[in-house]
């Protein structure tokens, strides 16, 4: 691909090519670059990891040295994520009608989401490749097996009337064999909820530009891909599956643009948190609880919004 089809947004970005992957160069962290692939659809790290390597180097590393204050810290939050948890599975049953409510959560972490989902009457299973957030999960009442969701793992879960993807997809080398085991997964006329960090957002864009900073969100190889609502859905609809939901949370890069630089001070960034859980409790506490979802509807409308979450639908058999 030549220089001059680049698109126009970047006159003069580096296009760089890798493979199949290709595309104009748009940030960059130590040795990997961010570029808009063309290939995929959506912008991602160069060089990508080895998908096997990569495991291996979480197996050994990451898992290995897990602290026992994770769990604690990871439920601390839990009175809070319960609010956008019970959107998320009433919006499944919405769709799902009754009686469909087995529930796979890619990657579960300690179980939570799970927790609210077997609440609700939801069969619950998780898969999870780190040990203690897996027996945290199991000790909530959940099914979960202890492992990466991968080919060799995945036909061994069964079908499911819902699957929930959590910030999973920004971490994988290949988002697109995950999503298409996934969704090989669900059952005809089934849901798909994917939430991924919103990144090169609007706000994220102004926040920078107000502040003179760089790209904060930029983290390889902790985030390999950064995708936005519309390229999460252009990737959901050559899946197969239809966007029919989109939502969001609190637009945090607010902060930022009132002044508040968070990004390079964690107990500011603690602080804002903290209001943004205080905003969404006063409007739960005034009984405005379609009211803040209409609002987060509204923001991942116009692209706003921390996360893009979308919640999909697999097609009915024909
Ligand atoms: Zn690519």
């Amino acid at each position: 691909m030549s220089q001059a089809s680049s698109p126009r947004l970047f006159p003069q970005a580096e296009f760089l090519r890798d493979g199949r992957h290709n595309g104009p160069r748009i940030a960059g962290a130590g040795s990997h670059s961010i570029i808009d692939c063309f290939e995929c659809g959506f912008r991602h790290a160069l060089p990508l990891p080895d998908p096997a390597a990569l495991e291996e180097e979480y197996r050994q590393n990451y898992y290995a040295d897990e602290k026992p204050s994770f769990i604690a810290h990871a439920g601390e939050d839990q009175d809070w994520f319960v609010l956008a948890q019970t959107d998320r599975l009433e919006a499944f049953e919405r769709r799902l009608g009754a009686g469909r409510r087995r529930l796979l959560d890619i990657g579960c972490g300690p179980g939570f989401f799970l927790k609210t989902a077997i609440a609700r009457g939801w069969q619950a299973h998780g898969i999870e490749p780190s040990r203690q957030a897996a027996a945290h999960a199991r000790s909530l009442g959940a099914a979960v097996t202890e492992d990466f969701f991968n080919a060799q793992s995945a036909p061994a879960l069964g079908r499911f009337d819902a699957v929930n993807l959590t910030n999973v997809l920004e971490h994988v080398p290949n988002p697109i064999d995950v999503l298409t085991r996934a969704i090989g997964l669900i059952e005809p006329g089934g849901v798909l909820c994917v939430g991924v960090p919103n990144d090169f957002s609007p706000f994220q864009i102004a926040a920078r530009g107000a502040l003179g900073i760089g790209e904060w969100w930029v983290a390889p190889p902790h985030h390999l891909n950064y995708f936005d609502f519309d390229s999460l859905a252009a990737l959901l609809g050559r899946l197969g599956v239809a966007d029919q939901e989109r939502t969001t949370s609190f637009p945090m890069e607010a902060f930022l643009m009132m002044g508040e630089n968070y990004t390079d001070d964690p107990a500011l960034g603690r602080a804002c948190h903290d209001r943004r859980k205080r905003f969404d409790f006063a409007m739960e506490l005034a009984g405005l609880k379609e009211v803040r979802r209409n609002f987060y509807r509204a923001l991942a409308g116009q692209g706003i919004g921390r996360e893009a979450v979308i919640i999909a639908t697999k097609p009915q058999a024909t």
